[in-house]
Order: C-alpha cells, then structure tokens, then sequence
C-alpha cells in the first residue's frame, strides 16, 4: 500500500487506540471492515490458537480492509512463549463440575471430562497433592489429590467451562522453558515471511526474551518492534530493564492477574502505564475489558469504568481478546469500547487529571536532565492545549518525536510522517497518533498534509496547526540526542 501524505486521513473514533484480537468471530474481511469503520485500529493474531492456514488468510483480510479505509495495517503477532496450555477437547466447550475428578496427562490425547492432555512434561514432578492449579485465567480452579509419573489427578474445586488450548497456570512456581521457546522462533519465521514486524513476548520475566526475539529476526535481517507482555511477578521487579529493552508493553492482565494477587493488580496496572508513559514506550491494557460482551450485547457499568480508568492512567491501547476473537457481538464491542473512549476523551482535560498527568511526567523528566526533544514535546502538548490546536504534525524516523508528543495526551490528533511502513504500523499503536509515510521525492512534507487536512474539513482557516522537525542538529530523531530541534506554529 502506497501511504503518502496525499492519502485519504481516515482519523479514528477516539484517540486511544483499540487493539483486536482475530479470531473464528471477526476473521473475514466484511467484519473486519466494519470493526475498522466502528473503531478497531489494530489487530493481535495470538498464535496460542488457530492455524498458519487461518493467520494467512486473516493477514491477506485485514490488509484488505486497511487498505480499503487508507489505514496503517498494524498487526500484532502474539508470541505464545512458555505457556502451559491444555491441548484439543474432543467436546468444546466442556463443563468442568465442582467436586468431580479430573486427570491431567502429559500423553498427547484428545481432552474429555475425565482425561486432559497438558503441554509441560514436567507438570507431575512440579506439584504435589492439595496444591492448586488454575485453568482459563483462573476461572476453573482443581485441586491435586494425587502425582503419578505422568499425570496428576485432581478435583474440581472451582467448575467452569473450558476450551480446547486453554492456558493453565501455577502462580509462583517456576516454569523450566526456553523463552522464546522453539515453538515461538518457528512462528516468528512465519509471521516475517508475512512481512509482520510487531511481536508480542510473553511471560517476559527480564529483558532477555526480548534481547532474543530480536536477535533472531537481526539473524534473518529483519528489524522488529517487540512488545514486552508483563504477566509474571519477576517482571515487576525488572520493570527498568525490561521497559528499557522493548518497544511496547501490554499488562496482560489475564495471567497477570493469578502470578501476582489478584488485589495488587489495579496499583499495578497504573504504575506500569505510568512508567510507560514516562519512557515514551506505548502501553497496552489487555484482558477482560468488557468480557460480558461475549455473551450480552451491553457491558457492566464495571467494564465501562475499567476503560475510562485505563485511559485515565494514560494507556495507549485498550485491547479485546476473546469478545472479538470468539464472542458474539465483535463489531457492537469495537463500537462499545469506542463510544466510551470518546466521550471520556471529550471531557479528560476538562476534569483536570491530564493536567495532574502532564505534571508528573514533567517532574519526572526534569529530575532526569531534560533532553531537548522531551522540552519539546512539553512546549508542544502545552501549546496544543492553550491554542486549541486540532492537529500536531510531527515528522520522524523512528516515530520517537510523536511517542513523546502522544504520551502528554494532548487532546488534539498527533499527524506523524514517517519514513517507513514499519515505523508507520507501530507508531499507530501510540494514543492519539495518525501515521503516514512520507513520499521520498516530497521537498516540503508540511503543505500536502495541510493540503490534505485543509479539504477533508479537519483544518479550517483561522486554526493553529504545531509542527515539529529535526531541522538543524540532525536530521534524525531518536533515542540518542540531537533529533527534533524546532517546533513551529502555523496559522492556516
Ligand atoms: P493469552 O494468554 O495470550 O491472552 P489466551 O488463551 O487468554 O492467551 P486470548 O487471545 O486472550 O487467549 O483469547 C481468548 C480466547 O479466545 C482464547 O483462549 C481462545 O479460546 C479464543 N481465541 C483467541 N484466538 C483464537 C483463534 N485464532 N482461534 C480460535 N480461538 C481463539
Ligand atoms: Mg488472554
Ligand atoms: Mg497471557
């Protein structure tokens, strides 16, 4: 797809962006459109479930319909990482009822009410009898009565229903496999001849699945954006590190929510966010946001709250799992989660906290030595707010300028030309930001994009438009000093 900045700007529903998960519900390309026309913004393909075949085909749909709405084609590859699954069940869904037996086995065999094969060898020899074992993020819960070489019986001491690939969790003890595992390098080379360029890591417990995954696309050439999952207790505790290695974060909140106690987990969510937000790394809150919805066809007043909360916080994304992936109503649950975004977005600054936010990054960043890009960003979100300005148009090269623009929430859109598509897909994972790629014969990238603006009715004269540009140091922005040097406000 050839993005210029003559290109249709399809803005979004809301700035905070809304990230997918594909699956059985939402993968052909007429939902797919009309999830991208009520709010979607990007998609997670979780390779913990279906086949290459079905990713395939569901890469081709959704670079369909991006392409279709002139929208940056993000796609999320999920890496499944070493995670304990339970394997296929011959019926699916399966109750599991409180109080019967139930043996785990690590024979690969089809599932039933009595027998369920596990993916983890070392399952027996890991527990003992009246230990617990947590299924489907801790919704079914059994207790071991018995260890035997290869398998563990157990009883039902908290009934659910349960699908084929579900994960299982022992929180605390230790997990004795490779991250990545040999499951995940053999998706990874998959999802690159698929041209994907973002991984999800899961179960990170310090930077060094991160520092793999991407030697291991480095090895096949390839630059990839990693985004770490922080779904484990050890990752909390290496937070530095592991923020300083990725590109991204999601709080998964799913496993999350059984390694650590289920109660600490809302002043983790805002720690992270908040460190996130900090470091200009993009943020994503993910599981259960309106999980009801894969039944009902309206939310909790609980779920509604929990997203305006997470964007309170200042996440990026908000993300669906299995409300898209295998829910009913995938489409009424983008345009749910949208509507909410929305209205909270409208009236954030109004009610002070981005303020209250914007003061505690600038404290932040002061104590650490300003640089000059982050003074810009701060003049950049200030000056937004006071002149009411409807668009920021930043230009980058590794989308750092328009993170550190997007993670001061200005309640305007964030315009960032980019120079190539793999930074145009991550970039549009930050809050507020609108990527294009720049056409490489352009002198000026400012006038088509105003051109732009000016006729699709997002400008109109009279309004303040700020612009950002690596202008005299050095052409390029990034990590390292001497990228954006100037910022200019443009009366259109
Ligand atoms: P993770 O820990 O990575 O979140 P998960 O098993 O919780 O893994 P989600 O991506 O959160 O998976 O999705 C929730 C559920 O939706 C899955 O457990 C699975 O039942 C279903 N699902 C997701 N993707 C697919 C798919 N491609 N095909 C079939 N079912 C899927
Ligand atoms: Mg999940
Ligand atoms: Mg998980």
């Amino acid at each position: 797809m050839n993005l210029t900045p003559a290109t249709e700007i399809s803005l979004p529903a809301c700035r905070t962006k809304i990230l997918c998960t594909m699956g059985p519900s939402c993968r052909d390309t007429a939902t797919i459109e009309t999830m991208m026309q009520n709010g979607m913004t990007a998609a997670r393909l979780n390779f913990s479930h279906g086949s290459f075949e079905e990713h395939r085909r569901t890469i081709a749909a959704l670079r369909e319909g991006a392409g279709k709405l002139s929208r940056p084609p993000t796609i999320l590859a999920d890496l499944p990482g070493p995670k304990i699954r339970i394997g296929q069940l011959v019926e699916d869904p399966l109750i599991l009822e409180k109080g019967n037996e139930i043996t785990l086995t690590t024979r690969e065999i089809p599932g039933t009410a009595d027998i369920i094969y596990v993916n983890y060898n070392r399952l027996p020899s890991s527990l003992q009898p009246g230990d617990t074992i947590y299924l489907n993020d801790g919704f079914i819960e059994l207790t071991v009565l018995e260890v035997n070489p290869e398998s563990v019986r157990c009883v039902v001491t908290a009934g659910g229903t349960l699908r084929s690939g579900k994960g299982l969790n022992l929180p605390g003890r230790k997990v004795f496999l490779d991250n990545p595992t040999k499951r995940d390098f053999e998706i990874m080379d998959f999802a690159l001849a698929e041209n994907i360029d973002i991984f999800g890591i899961s179960f990170v417990e310090d930077a060094d699945a991160l520092l793999r995954a991407r030697e291991y696309a480095a090895g096949k050439n390839r630059s990839i954006h990693v985004i770490a999952k922080i779904e484990r207790a050890a990752a909390i505790g290496n937070i530095d590190a592991i923020l300083s290695a990725a590109d991204g974060v999601m709080i998964a909140r799913g496993d999350l929510g059984i390694e650590i106690p289920i109660e600490d987990m809302p002043s983790v969510q805002k720690e992270l966010i908040h460190k996130a937000n900090e470091r200009s790394v993009p943020v994503i809150t993910a599981t259960q946001m309106l999980v009801s919805m894969v039944e009902n066809s309206r939310p909790t007043r609980a779920e509604v709250t929990d997203i305006a909360n997470a964007i309170q916080d200042g996440t990026d994304v908000i993300m669906l799992s299995e409300e898209t992936a295998i829910g009913r109503h995938p489409v009424r649950v983008v345009s749910t989660m949208a509507a909410v975004a929305a209205s909270f977005e409208r009236r954030h600054g109004e009610l002070m906290w981005l303020s209250a936010l914007r003061e505690q990054l600038k404290a932040y960043l002061t104590e650490k030595r300003i640089s000059v890009p982050d003074m810009i960003s701060l003049n950049v979100a200030e000056s937004a707010q006071s002149l009411n300005v409807p668009v920021i148009l930043a230009s980058t090269v590794t989308g750092m300028t328009p993170r550190r623009i997007s993670r001061l929430k200005p309640e305007s859109w964030i315009i960032a030309v980019c120079q190539d598509e793999d930074v145009v897909n991550f970039t549009f994972l930050s809050s507020g930001v609108y990527p294009l790629a720049r056409d490489g014969s352009m002198s000026t990238w400012h006038e088509p994009v105003m051109r732009q603006l000016k006729k699709q009715g997002i400008l109109t004269p009279g309004d303040k438009v700020i612009l950002t540009e690596g202008m005299f140091s050095n052409p390029r922005d990034g990590r390292e000093p001497g990228g954006t040097d100037m910022m200019a406000i443009i009366t259109v």
